[in-house]
């Protein structure tokens, strides 16, 4: 294992974030190795940890004086075992090979968890929208899908958002795909509801993050009623996360963005709430704002010279990191133990480092890694496509109550898996196995290809 560990670091050196994401699976599927002589023989690690294909392309356009500049974008189309590469597309400037491909890589395993057919992928672009008009971002847009419609289709590989592509620049992908292959197809899912898009997606990252922490909390007769919870990041995912731990009663004190956390000792009620969602997509303006309405809540500057975040020093139950990878550092981790934590869902990708999820682990923490706890935005993006193909729409009701059992399904199937590899109650093995087992299984079944 650590032999193969270095070569895949040799191959591809300087992609951190993916060498980080591979270890992590292959340290808790050495026993499914172990026991299924088979899977070596297939080289099956050799084959999961590298791209199906690898698209990296051009991105030229103008700004509103009439500048050009040119971005790099990407496609990462990691594994269609299961089904047709689903996943999001990140404009974020920290984009890079090495971040699409950790990625792409988790998307393989938390599809595979959430019981429907959909491979692995995701792309995106080192593009940042901060600051851009509509119209920047809609001549962006339509450039990189100018190159992307090509290796993209709704039985080939169906994106959707993630950091910096929410309803409007899945819009803007959408026409340009629809001008030049004249057709209207479930190729990108996250459309608006209008034209093929599906209700409770919007909400069904953060949705789904919290029935995930709410089973969780099920195994020890507990629930979110009265629970104090810090969420980080103020975007699509950390939103609904707060709105949904409001519903089931449970308090908010943080949210964040890039430049700085807020902090509101009352809790951020569903009016609050409502001022976040109109700061952050409609005036896409700073986190800081909310004090200047709200003076009781305090705003913290981010300061990257300190070895902690001190979003997740403060006392509480429950922990929804919800902005980006690696957010919480091992100093982090050990903060949120001492001051009560005992519940950590992973709304965002990889949030937690190695050294963090460690103490969350020997610390018997309720501990759900970004691949099971945030399938559920995945999951309806998967209704999305039924729908699309059924050209129906189905109630809300009907979608969230499919996702909560999508949520319920991949909590079971995660304590399941760890159980059979004596490590009840870790859902780091749990998700990891059964995302594992599924994929390869496939891959054997339909031969060397
Ligand atoms: P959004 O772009 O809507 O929001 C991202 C939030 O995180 C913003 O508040 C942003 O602040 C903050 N953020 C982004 N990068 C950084 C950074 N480097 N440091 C500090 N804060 C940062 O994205 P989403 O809410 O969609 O995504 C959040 C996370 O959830 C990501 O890890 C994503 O991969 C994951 N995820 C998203 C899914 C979805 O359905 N959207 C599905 C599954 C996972 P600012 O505004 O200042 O940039």
């Amino acid at each position: 294992m650590d032999d193969f560990t270095k070569r895949v670091m040799e191959k591809d050196p300087g992609e951190k974030e993916f060498h980080q994401a591979v270890k992590e699976v292959l340290v808790s599927v050495k026993p499914v190795l172990d026991r299924n002589p088979e899977y070596r023989r297939a080289a099956v690690l050799e084959r999961i940890v590298e791209p199906e294909r690898v698209i990296l392309f051009r991105v030229p356009w103008m700004d509103d004086e009439g500048q050009v500049y040119v971005n790099r974008g990407f496609r990462v189309e990691m594994n269609s075992a299961i089904g047709p590469y689903k996943g999001g597309l990140r404009f974020h400037p920290s984009v890079n090979l090495g971040i699409m491909k950790f990625l792409a890589f988790e998307q393989v395993f938390k599809n595979s968890l959430t019981t429907l057919s959909m491979g692995g992928g995701k792309g995106g672009a080192d593009f940042n929208p901060k600051g851009k008009s509509d119209n920047e971002i809609m001549r962006f847009c339509q450039s990189f899908m100018s190159e992307l419609f090509r290796h993209i289709g709704p039985h080939t590989d169906i994106p959707a958002g993630d950091i910096g592509v929410g309803a409007r620049e899945i819009g803007y992908l959408f026409g340009m795909y629809k001008k030049l292959r004249n057709e209207f197809t479930g190729v990108l899912t996250g459309k608006s509801l209008n034209w093929g898009g599906s209700l409770i997606r919007p909400e069904a990252t953060g949705y789904g993050c919290v029935y995930f922490a709410a089973e969780m909390l099920a195994t020890r007769n507990d629930n979110l009623e009265g629970k104090t919870c810090l969420v980080s990041g103020s975007g699509n995912v950390a939103q609904y996360t707060a709105e949904k731990i409001l519903h089931l009663g449970g308090k908010v004190v943080t949210l964040s963005d890039s430049t700085g956390y807020i902090f509101d000792e009352q809790g951020i009620d569903s009016e609050k709430l409502d001022f976040i969602k109109h700061l952050k997509n409609i005036k896409r303006d700073r986190i800081e704002r909310y004090v200047e309405t709200y003076p009781s809540a305090v705003y913290v500057p981010a300061d990257p010279s300190l070895d902690h975040n001190p979003l997740w020093n403060h006392k509480a139950d429950c922990a929804f990191p919800s902005a980006t990878e690696n957010e919480i550092q091992q100093k982090d981790a050990q903060n949120m133990i001492n001051n009560g934590v005992f519940v950590v869902c992973e709304g965002a990708n990889m949030p937690s480092t190695p050294e963090a999820v460690d103490i969350f682990l020997d610390n018997r923490t309720l501990y759900a890694p970004g691949k099971a706890a945030n399938a559920g935005g995945v999951a309806v993006s998967g209704l999305e496509m039924a729908q699309n193909s059924m050209r129906l729409n189905w109630p809300v009701e009907e979608v969230n109550s499919r996702l909560k059992i999508i949520m319920k399904s991949i909590h079971q199937t995660c304590l399941n898996a760890a159980e059979e590899y004596n490590k009840p109650d870790d859902y780091v093995t749990g998700a990891n196995i059964a995302g594992f087992v599924k994929v390869v299984n496939a891959m054997l079944d339909q031969g060397l290809v």
